[in-house]
């Protein structure tokens, strides 16, 4: 696809900076650069950066000094003809290049679309473009690091086996259909079946390494509920000063004065605190047991905090009644002071023992820190530690594996073998999806590269 307009847009966040970078992309980009320099013959060498005086073209004066790089079709990150120009980063300097820009024809371009165009002219496939996506919103060091491996094409290589299993197990069985007149003998399709199920188990575990690749990308989301007093806005606080994450919001979180990011070994998590969602003045609004629920539901995990330096009170038992099955922590705070023993809690909570811990003195705050990670360490891993991260790769790997047992039922229930294709073809097609290339060729050159020559 050759796309006819130039598309422009600042590439760096807006705001005053050291630099700001301005990135032209399309036929006219090297021509408006021209224009804006002041000099028609510039003709620059290919990713070479020059120093260079940006004009306002109907004035003539100076704009600003910038530093001018042209990268040749189609060796640019879109393929097309691409300048940046690494201006000040003056926000109203940049807005004024950009504003020339668009006076000499340049669009504005649209959220991702020099991404698009890249992948639209073969430059990146589109687990790759999702990836740039990824690395660019990425909370922490191991979603970066998990994105890397994705741009590097460390998905396309974990897809690369599969499709390969796919197209030898479609070729011979193409052939088999088209040369020979009975269906095919029993040992073959029972051999056929167990190849099947060994590829359907490699790909649904794959695709179960979602679990925890969702994790490390939306964040672990972890509530604080407890009764007034037990001590949660302190814990808040005390994992806060530690842990706090560089970035303060996560995609599809509003963000307020209850939430925060933490970065708790590399795991992007929001801590929300919900001691600030009682309002004083009504009385069943106070105890805001209508929010700690839904607090709760949106959770991952809640820590239930209770002051472990006291016995329990009425408000202690109806909230640990309240707490979802597995997804909980509890929190004795408060260690430093006398303990108090609540033999009858380690009774009840067979399942998580409650974890000492003290805001004040720091004391467990480590424990804690586990135990809420603990859903994305008991997630599903693949043998390489690679993650699938992107609910759409999740969705079509389910898919593939669910096209394969259709083949499995066609072979189950005696069909004719054709029917069985079907759901290889569909396979092989939900696993191009993911990566965004259809290779139906790939399937006609296999197959002919097995016959015989002159056939
Ligand atoms: P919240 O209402 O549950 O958010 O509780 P706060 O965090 O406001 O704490 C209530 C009171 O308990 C405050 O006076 C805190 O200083 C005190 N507190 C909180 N954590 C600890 C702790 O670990 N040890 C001690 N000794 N006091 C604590």
């Amino acid at each position: 696809m050759r796309t006819s307009d130039t598309i422009v847009a600042l590439s760096t966040p807006p705001g005053r900076s050291g630099i700001g970078v301005i990135r032209l992309s399309g036929p006219e980009a090297l021509d408006h650069t021209r224009v804006l320099l002041r000099k028609p013959e510039f003709s620059p060498e290919s990713h070479r950066a020059s120093l260079k005086t940006l004009h306002d073209p109907e004035r003539g004066e100076a704009i600003d000094q910038a530093l001018v790089t042209y990268f040749k079709s189609p060796n640019s990150f879109t393929g097309e003809d691409v300048v940046e120009l690494s201006c000040h980063g003056s926000p109203v300097l940049l807005l004024n290049v950009i504003d020339v820009l668009l006076s000499l024809g340049a669009r504005a371009a649209d959220a991702g679309e020099f991404t698009l165009r890249a992948l639209s002219n073969g430059r990146l496939n589109l687990t790759e473009a999702e990836a740039i996506r990824d690395l660019i919103d990425a909370q922490t060091h191991a979603a970066a690091r998990q994105a890397a491996r994705q741009l590097g094409g460390e998905l396309s290589a974990q897809l690369q086996p599969f499709k390969n299993l796919l197209l030898e197990i479609i070729v011979p069985l193409e052939s088999a259909l088209e040369f020979v007149e009975d269906d095919l003998p029993d040992v073959a399709l029972t051999k056929l079946r167990l190849q099947l199920e060994d590829l359907i188990q490699s790909l649904e575990s794959l695709a179960h390494t979602f679990g925890t690749g969702r994790l490390l990308k939306d964040g672990l989301k972890v509530t604080l509920v407890g009764r007034p007093n037990v001590g949660k806005s302190s814990v808040f606080n005390s994992l806060l000063v530690q842990d706090r994450a560089i970035v303060t919001a996560l995609p599809g979180t509003t963000r307020d004065s209850l939430s925060e990011v933490l970065n708790i070994e590399g795991v992007p998590v929001l801590l929300t605190d919900t001691a600030g969602i009682r309002t004083a003045e009504d009385p069943i609004e106070r105890l805001g047991i209508e929010r700690t629920r839904q607090a709760i539901a949106d959770s991952d995990i809640v820590v239930a905090v209770i002051d472990g330096s006291l016995p329990l009170t009425e408000q202690d038992d109806s909230l640990l009644a309240e707490l979802p099955e597995g997804n909980y922590v509890i929190a004795l705070n408060k260690s430093d002071l006398k303990y108090f023993d609540h033999t009858k809690l380690y009774e009840v909570c067979q399942r998580a023992e409650p974890v000492r811990i003290s805001a004040k003195t720091g004391h467990g705050l480590n424990v804690l820190r586990h135990a809420i990670l603990a859903p994305f360490e008991r997630g599903q891993r693949s043998d390489s530690n690679f993650l699938i991260t992107n609910a759409r790769h999740f969705d079509l790997l389910r898919r593939a594996a669910n096209s394969l047992r259709n083949s499995q039922t066609v072979i189950d229930e005696g069909a004719t073998d054709d029917l069985i294709l079907v759901g290889l073809y569909d396979s092989l097609r939900f696993l191009d999806e993911i990566t965004g290339e259809t290779t139906p060729e790939d399937v006609l050159s296999q197959i002919f590269a097995t016959f015989c020559i002159g056939k």
